[in-house]
Formats: structure tokens, C-alpha cells, sequence
């Protein structure tokens, strides 16, 4: 059976073909017998004869040697994200989003390195810039998401990696990922892209300038909310080196994950459209509201950052924020309560929609929040995953919650 898997195929047709290698999906007798790689639970790995073990290439890909270097199940999942992402010539798996974005960033970066991280970035990789990359020597400055002059100001001698995030956690800010990975790129600095609202359908990151495209596969390509992963894609060159290093660091996926995320990939291009398309009728909806001062979603036309997403993406997801006008922390409260479609809860991108606030103020050190042209009292915000509920319901729900909110004032 042929798979379609060139880069000119359809989204569709690429994820239904992906990582479905026939000496994967089947034995020597039969290569492709079954749809999905069966799930290979291996740590030890057997040679038929000592002539084997002498013979076997060291560490070559996709190669039976021991567990921690995966088997069938995972290879099969790293071999689909590469296709997926044009300019990849490999995919590392960690066992989360944020172990992938360590494992980047610990491949880039020596002691005495500097890294420029977007001030708009997921916190648990702030945290990392502060916590464990200080630790091993390693200065963390954060730069203004759309301040490109600013950042070019900020690179020093010793800046090594920057790490973009597009559109940025919670704010929602798009970057000029093409402009700074430019800028980067003369100056010698690494860029490492954190891609995970977009995923390789809406952005191709390595093509605008990234070196390492990083993802947690925690949410769009699970999709279902029962499992958690991170990948970072990359050219020969850095491929070779973040494999060494999460070698080195002993990251091993499990099979049975792989395979859920298998499973998740080959719809993920309808849950993404139709989530796209929920949520931006439902940031148009939520525009037009006399409680609502700003949505910051790229896709609704006339939003900061939709310029940038029309010119660069070739798709969005369910993930949004917006801000009330004025109000308090505990009407916000009273709004999210009373919803009954939208869970409250931390990650994104399952089938379910989910609800939670937004505070960046405390969190932000090189931009303001409320952000630039916003009221000072309009700064309690809340971030929705449009999941794949029927959009009419969902707006029935959060009018529901508005009302909550004005009862509350
Ligand atoms: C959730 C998230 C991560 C971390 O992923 P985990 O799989 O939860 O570790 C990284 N970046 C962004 C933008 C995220 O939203």
C-alpha cells in the first residue's frame, strides 16, 4: 500500500499516512498487515547471535538496540512529527512539553551563554530560565514579544539561543518569527520556537527561521486530554545534537503514549478547523459584548497580531483569551463558575472546552500589562480552549457567565 506523505498532499492525507512504516505495521511475511503500529513494550531488545551485537551500527536511528531508545511504536510516532514539519530531518519525544523545551534549551546552551526568551512565554519556561538554567550558569533576559527593535537592543555578546513562543501564553501576541529568527540568525543565536498553539499545520516553523521547533504534544496531538508528551523537530545539524542530549538525560516515552498520540494525530487537522472555526465565531461574538474591553485572539480580523497571522499561518486552534471592562477578581471568579460547558482547569487543545484566568501583571517584567492602548482597569482576563462542543452552546454558556459577572460588579 502507498501512503501519500509528500510535502504537496493535503493535511489530511499526510496525517493518515504518517509514521506507517510497513516493516512497523507488520511482520517480515506480511510488511503492513495492520493500520496502526502495534504497541512494542521492549526495554530489552534481543540480537540473534553475538555477530549481530558485534555488527550493530552504533546508535543509528530507528534501529532495535535497547528501550531508552525507543522501538517501533515511538519511532513511528517521531518519524510522522518529522513529516509533518517541513525542513525536519528528525523529531526527539520527551515525556512532556516542558522536558522538550528543557532538553532544546540544554543542547543550545553552555555556562556563561545568554539566552533572550519572549516576555509572553509559557511561565514553566520562565521558571526554567530562573531556576535550572541560572543554576548551570546560564543568564535569562526577557524581551517585549513585539518590540523588534528592542530585542535586537537587547542581544550581547554572549546571547547564544533565543526562545520565541507565537502566539505567546495567555496574551496571545503574534511575533515576527521570520524577523527575529533573521535577526538571530546574523548575529550566530539560536532560535528555538515553542509551536505548540499552532502546531506544523498552521505554522511551518523551521521554513520562518527557526532552528528547533518545539511542541507539547499534550494538547493538540493527544487532543483528548489523557496523555502528555513534547517533541523538537529540527535539521540534520541540531536533530543529531538534541538527540545526544535527551540521550544523555535518559528521556524514554512510553509506547502505549506514542501510540495514543498516533491515534490523536490522524484527526488532528479537523479538530483543529473546527475548533478555529468555533472560536473565532465565538471571539466575534464576545467582541460585539458591552462587558468585554479587548479579545486577543490573531484570528479575529482587526485583533493585534492578525496581520502577522494572515501572512504567516495557515491555520489557528481553539485557544483565546479575552478581557472584561473593569470589574473585579471576584466577579471574573463568578463568570467562570458559572459556567457549565467549560471546565475549569490548566492545559488546552482537548475536545472539551475549558475556562482560566488570566493575570499576566505579576508575571511580565519587559512588557505592561494591561497591554499597550488598554484602560488601567481592564486587566482580569480569561483564556478559553474551545473544544469541539456545538459553538451555539458554548456562547449560550458564556452569556451566562456574563451575566454572572454583572451581578457580580
Ligand atoms: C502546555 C504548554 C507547554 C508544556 O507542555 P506539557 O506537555 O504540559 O509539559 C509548553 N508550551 C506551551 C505554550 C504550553 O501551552
Amino acid at each position: 500500500m502507498a501512503h501519500d506523505e509528500s510535502a504537496s498532499a493535503g493535511p489530511g492525507t499526510r496525517l493518515a499516512g504518517a509514521g506507517r512504516r510497513p516493516e512497523w505495521t507488520g511482520t517480515p511475511d506480511h510488511p503492513g498487515a495492520v493500520v496502526a503500529p502495534p504497541v512494542w513494550r521492549a526495554s530489552t531488545h534481543l540480537y540473534p547471535d553475538m555477530a549481530a551485537l558485534r555488527a550493530h551500527p552504533a546508535n543509528e536511528d530507528g534501529e532495535f538496540y535497547y528501550g531508552r531508545r525507543g522501538a517501533p511504536t515511538q519511532w513511528a510516532l517521531a518519524d510522522a512529527l518529522t513529516r509533518l514539519e517541513p525542513g525536519a530531518t528528525g523529531t526527539v519525544l520527551y515525556p512532556s512539553g516542558v522536558a522538550a523545551i528543557a532538553g532544546a534549551l540544554l543542547t543550545v546552551l553552555r555556562p556563561g551563554d545568554v539566552l533572550l526568551m519572549t516576555d509572553n512565554a509559557y511561565e514553566p519556561s520562565r521558571v526554567m530560565g530562573r531556576g535550572l538554567l541560572a543554576d548551570f550558569g546560564v543568564t535569562t533576559r526577557w524581551f517585549d514579544p513585539a518590540d523588534i527593535a528592542g530585542f535586537e537592543a537587547a542581544i550581547c555578546d554572549r546571547t547564544r539561543c533565543v526562545l520565541l513562543e507565537s502566539p505567546g501564553s495567555l496574551t496571545m501576541e503574534v511575533q515576527d518569527v521570520p524577523a527575529l529568527a533573521a535577526i538571530a540568525k546574523s548575529r550566530g543565536i539560536v532560535t528555538v520556537l515553542d509551536n505548540t498553539w499552532a502546531s506544523p499545520l498552521g505554522f511551518a516553523a523551521l521554513e520562518h527561521g527557526a532552528d528547533i521547533a518545539v511542541m507539547s504534544l499534550t494538547k493538540h496531538v493527544s487532543g483528548h486530554s489523557d496523555c502528555m508528551m513534547g517533541s523538537a523537530s529540527a535539521g540534520s545539524d541540531w536533530y543529531r545534537r538534541l538527540r545526544l542530549r535527551a540521550q544523555g538525560l535518559g528521556n524514554v516515552v512510553s509506547p502505549d503514549d506514542a501510540a495514543l498520540m498516533l491515534r490523536g494525530l490522524r484527526t488532528m487537522h479537523l479538530r483543529l478547523a473546527a475548533e478555529t472555526r468555533s472560536a473565532a465565531a465565538i471571539a466575534q461574538w464576545l467582541a460585539a459584548r458591552p462587558e468585554v474591553a479587548r479579545v486577543l485572539c490573531p484570528m479575529l480580523p482587526g485583533s493585534p497580531g492578525h496581520a502577522l497571522w494572515t501572512r504567516d499561518f495557515t491555520g489557528g486552534c481553539g485557544l483565546f483569551s479575552f478581557v472584561l471592562s473593569g470589574g473585579t477578581s471576584q466577579a471574573r471568579d463568578a463568570l467562570i463558575d458559572a459556567l457549565r460547558l467549560f471546565g475549569i482547569g490548566y492545559s488546552w487543545g482537548g475536545f472539551e472546552s475549558l475556562a482560566t484566568p488570566v493575570d499576566p501583571a505579576s508575571i511580565r517584567t519587559a512588557s505592561r500589562w494591561p497591554l499597550p492602548g488598554m484602560d488601567e482597569a481592564d486587566r482580569f482576563g480569561v483564556r478559553l480552549s474551545i473544544g469541539l462542543e456545538e459553538t451555539g452552546d458554548l456562547i449560550a454558556d458564556l452569556e451566562r457567565g456574563l451575566a454572572a459577572w454583572e451581578a457580580a460588579l
